[in-house]
């Protein structure tokens, strides 16, 4: 038996148990930033919905000046009429001429009904943006907190992680540059887990059979056996082998 490789497992297992916190850790942080971009894009989205209601309070507003143009052109030439009616000479000119006053003042009557309209919408238009924005206020409030808090998660994790790449570093110094090497190289591979146990008779990281000349193989800890598998670095768990 090669009490020495029995030993570089065992440190293998707690640089594992070290790697397999770093890997939770980073697979946590790494969802922040979408996080963060999601709480951002929603209350844009609400922003965009109140800009939305002061464009259609300023649209209110310009169809009701127009309609107060059309109200002014109207009136002047009704004075207009007026003006000329005492000018004409017949009868008829005159009936025309009066006519012609009464359907402009029937016009300016059905624009002057628009413009209160308009007033009507106006204020409830501008109702709906006060409205808005007090809402929005709260959100941004609401938001700006969650933003924060994950941003302070980010910090904690990254403060844990600081604390974890200590551990390592003093961790790996224990084991040999070329199991060291080989094992790091399957850990990247395999997204954080490079060393498992034998589970009865299965793989602990893919939990495929494990034949027993192999276990036999890794009990005699001449040679680091990895798993046909995953390739993963195979140790058996004496406390529940029994061995
Ligand atoms: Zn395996």
């Amino acid at each position: 038996m090669n009490t020495d490789l029995k030993t570089q497992l065992q440190h293998l297992l707690e640089l594992q148990q070290i790697d397999i916190q770093i890997y939770d850790l980073r697979r946590i942080k790494e969802e922040k930033p979408a996080k963060i971009a999601e709480l951002e894009a929603a209350f844009e989205a609400k922003r965009g919905a109140l800009a939305g209601l002061e464009k259609a309070a300023l649209d209110l507003q310009k169809q009701k000046k127009d309609r107060e143009g059309e109200l002014a052109s109207r009136e002047e030439s009704i004075q207009k009429l007026q003006g000329q009616l005492y000018q004409l000479k017949t009868n008829k000119e005159y009936h025309t001429m009066q006519q012609q006053i009464e359907d402009a003042k029937a016009d300016k009557s059905v624009i002057e009904d628009k413009i209160l309209e308009f007033m009507e919408s106006i204020d409830a238009s501008r109702a709906d943006v006060e409205k808005e924005k007090a809402r929005l206020t709260e959100e941004e409030k609401v938001f700006t907190e969650g933003k924060k808090a994950l941003q302070a998660e980010i910090r904690e994790i990254d403060d844990k992680l600081a604390c974890l790449e200590t551990q390592r570093k003093q961790a790996t110094p224990l084991i040999k540059a070329e199991v060291l090497a080989q094992y790091d190289r399957i850990l990247k591979i395999r997204g954080g887990l490079a060393l498992v146990p034998v589970q009865g008779t299965s793989c602990g990281g893919c939990h495929m059979f494990v034949p027993p000349q192999v276990i036999n193989m890794i009990s005699m800890y001449d040679t680091l056996v990895t798993c046909e598998m995953c390739n993963r670095i195979l140790y058996l768990d004496e406390r529940s082998a029994g061995t």
